[in-house]
């Protein structure tokens, strides 16, 4: 049976939701591998450092999902704390903020850690770095920022996110039809196909919204992001205007809005 354990990296805010999961393979004897770094919070590091111990099961790999600072930013201080021996994560030379030695890892790469085999998928949308790991043998995939369970992920075009790639990584983790996705936030999703078709659901709603505002003749990303979100926090409208921008950018590419001097308009 496959089970790999959540380890919680306990870093509630706005912008985590309930915070980040982090996933511990640790056969009896063998080497670990840990998805996703964390923050490098002493007291997420002792919880790994004592169940790789108690397993005789040493930390060999750390696989890392994309450059956000709440999944990469602990690869330091796990690196100083436990002599992991490799970082993998498809790289993203232009946003590092952990700034490890990252091994390289492409698209469909097999990679043999934690006692097991898993396959890199390259998911772009969240991140431009985004990878999925898919462990096929129980049809598990962890899903880092693809896919959360009950709230949207969010899509930050001026850190590369991208949305007509975020919608092709989601339909790709779908026609896997996979059992079980264990997400980087928030609960273990046990009816992939519903959640994420919810998912693509909510996308193609907010993209009708955006299209709606502008024919309503809403100009700017602020216009636009204030006619479809009401009541956000003040700390999610930063967001909130991110994920406008980049449906805007999806329009654009497709041919169904311009934008000139930061003006929109429907075509
Ligand atoms: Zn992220």
């Amino acid at each position: 049976m496959f089970e790999p354990m959540l380890l919680e990296v306990r870093n509630a805010s706005a912008f985590t939701g309930s915070g980040n999961n982090t996933y511990l393979l640790a056969p009896a004897g063998g080497p670990a591998c840990l998805i996703d770094a964390g923050i490098g919070t002493e007291e997420h590091i002792e919880v790994i450092a004592t169940h790789t111990a108690a397993r005789h099961s040493p930390l060999t790999d750390v696989l890392v999902t994309h450059a956000h600072v709440d999944h990469a930013s602990g690869a330091p201080a796990l690196a100083r704390r436990l002599r992991v021996a490799r970082f993998g994560k498809h790289v993203w030379p232009e946003y590092d903020p952990a700034g490890v030695n990252w091994h390289h890892v492409a698209d469909g790469a097999r990679l043999a850690v934690g006692g097991t085999e898993l396959t890199a998928l390259h998911t772009p949308g969240h991140a431009p770095d985004h990878l999925a790991f898919w462990h096929e043998a129980s049809s598990t995939v962890f899903t880092g920022d693809l896919v959360h369970a009950g709230t949207s992920v969010a899509i930050i075009h001026s850190r590369g996110g991208d949305l007509i790639q975020y919608v092709a990584s989601l339909e790709r983790i779908l026609a896997l039809e996979p059992q079980r996705l264990l997400p980087g936030h928030g609960p273990a999703i046990d009816e992939p196909a519903r959640v994420l078709s919810v998912t693509l659901a909510h996308r193609r709603r907010r993209e009708a919204q955006v299209i709606e505002a502008l024919r309503r003749g809403a100009s700017t990303v602020q216009m636009i992001t204030d006619s479809i979100y009401d009541g956000l926090a003040p700390g999610l409208v930063v967001l909130a205007r991110e994920n406008v921008r980049a449906h805007l950018e999806k329009l654009r590419h497709e041919g169904r809005a311009t934008c000139d001097a930061d003006e929109w308009r429907g075509t």
